[in-house]
């Protein structure tokens, strides 16, 4: 067996050592499963989770990215198939040729198929299409028995595919998904941008407007003082049509480039993002965003993935790494927005990428995220003074609100706070302990989270 590999989240926060297998095939998947130790084995996909979703401290890690291939596309049956380990960016590159676009995306492109779905992944249109779960329509299950489950959202074992949408890789390896797709005219987006000035008219302006639109996202200032403390830049889009492109692009709308990553630097000063750098940062976007625009179109690359233009930017944070925090609360619980927002300002929390949004219709996921409501994501250097209680504080909010926080973003919550907010947990421990009764598939997350 290979010398244990370190590996960790997005974040950088708590590596961990295990053994790592590449399989290419679903029998080589299951011949590495069929070998996990006294310690557990896991599927990855990108290590685009934040926290410790990814590990298995001391066991086995199936490195998904090789079990790859080209998509196919039925255009018919308007859905696509690929391996798990395909990443979204192909996915879309390869639709985006051929005139259609995936029904979700996260905020980047380098993500697996697998790890999209074990996450129940949502993104700027989940108001208006949930989440990726509702639009898998078949998927391949390996359990570590050996057992291939082919697995859809109706007949069948329907409990079971509900529990790996959304179950963190704990109830398997998913080695193939199909996901239905829809056309596009164009490889744009034709995007509209407001700019208000606090976090009451952000909330306004959203409820009043974001139904009328398919993607919405919002960039919070979190920095922002006194009155202007939530003033935001609301950025809503639509796929463009042939007709809204400019003369050029029109002549090749899906046509699709984009360009290649700006490289972070390799190593960050200490502290280099703080109050003051993150302060300067935050008016100067705020600044150079316009009051208002009508009809921008842009590559869907730097429309939904505009991080991804720049390779290892989560470097910038230093060798403590980061934690993203994210919950959603039921809409009219906007207090616990306010009181966050507060909470980060008046401890001087340096956060640049806050991001909110609106959710709608979730899947039955009992370990899927998104619940109808408002949504906050964002990100905070992991050697904050007064972190744990700060965030602490804010879980305790959103768990009295009735809210909950992500998974694939965690790194920190405590277990009881988890099991709270995921009323769902008993039932999915026995539809996992039906597919894995000897406890096999583990995870740091699980084990910090008390999951399995
Ligand atoms: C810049 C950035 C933006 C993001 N934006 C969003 C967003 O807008 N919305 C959102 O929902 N998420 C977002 N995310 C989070 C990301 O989409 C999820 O964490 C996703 O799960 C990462 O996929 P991955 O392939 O990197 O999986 P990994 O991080 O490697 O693994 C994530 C989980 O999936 C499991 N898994 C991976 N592959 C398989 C498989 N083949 N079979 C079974 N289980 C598997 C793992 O065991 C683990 O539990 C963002 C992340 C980043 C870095």
């Amino acid at each position: 067996m290979s010398r244990p590999t370190l590996l960790s989240g997005w974040g950088r926060t708590a590596p961990t050592a295990a053994h790592v297998v590449r399989p290419r095939t679903l029998e080589q998947a299951a011949e590495a499963l069929a070998q996990a130790g006294p310690r557990g084995a896991l599927a990855r996909g990108l290590g685009r989770s934040y926290g410790d979703a990814a590990q298995a401290a001391g066991g086995l890690v199936l490195d998904c990215t090789e079990l790859t291939g080209p998509p196919r596309l039925d255009t018919e049956r308007q859905e696509v198939t690929a391996p798990a380990g395909t990443s979204l960016e192909r996915i879309i590159a390869h639709l985006l040729r051929r005139g259609y676009f995936v029904p979700v995306t996260p905020g980047t492109g380098h993500v697996t198929l697998g790890g999209a779905i074990a996450a129940d992944v949502h993104g700027k249109n989940h108001h208006a299409d949930s989440s990726i779960g509702a639009h898998v329509r078949a998927l391949t299950l390996l359990t570590p028995a050996g057992e291939v489950h082919r697995l859809g959202p109706d007949g069948g074992d329907t409990e079971l595919f509900w529990a790996t949408v959304g179950g963190m890789g704990l109830t398997g390896v998913v080695t193939e998904a199909t996901i239905g797709v829809h056309p596009v005219e164009t490889a744009y987006a034709r995007v509209d941008t407001d700019r208000t000035r606090d976090l009451d008219s952000t909330l306004e302006l959203m409820a009043r407007t974001d139904h009328a639109y398919r993607y919405t996202v919002c960039w919070v200032d979190l920095l922002a003082r006194g009155g202007s403390l939530g003033r935001s830049v609301l950025t809503r889009a639509h796929h463009a049509r042939r007709a809204d492109l400019p003369a050029p692009q029109r002549r090749d709308p899906l046509r699709h480039r984009p360009g290649a990553p700006l490289a972070a630097p390799p190593w960050a000063p200490p502290r280099l993002l703080n109050r003051w750098t993150v302060g300067a940062f935050n008016t100067a976007y705020y600044n150079a965003a316009p009051l208002r625009r009508r009809g921008q179109a842009q590559p869907v690359s730097g429309f939904f993935h505009p991080l991804d233009a720049v390779q290892g930017w989560n470097r910038v944070y230093g060798r403590h790494g980061f934690v993203q925090y994210q919950f959603v609360v039921p809409f009219g619980e906007e207090d616990v927005l306010r009181a966050v927002a507060e909470g980060l300002a008046g401890a001087g929390a340096p956060s640049f990428l806050a991001v909110l949004k609106r959710m709608g219709e979730p899947t039955p996921g009992p370990l899927s995220f998104p619940r109808p409501g408002w949504t906050l994501a964002l990100d905070l250097p992991a050697d904050l003074p007064g972190l744990a209680r700060l965030l602490n504080g804010f879980d305790e909010r959103v768990l009295s609100a009735g809210g909950r926080l992500y998974l694939a973003k965690d790194s920190r919550a405590r277990p009881e706070t988890v099991h709270a907010m995921y009323p769902g947990l008993s039932a999915w421990r026995a539809t996992r302990a039906r597919v894995d009764p000897g406890g096999v598939l583990v995870s740091d997350l699980a084990r910090r989270l008390e999951l399995v």
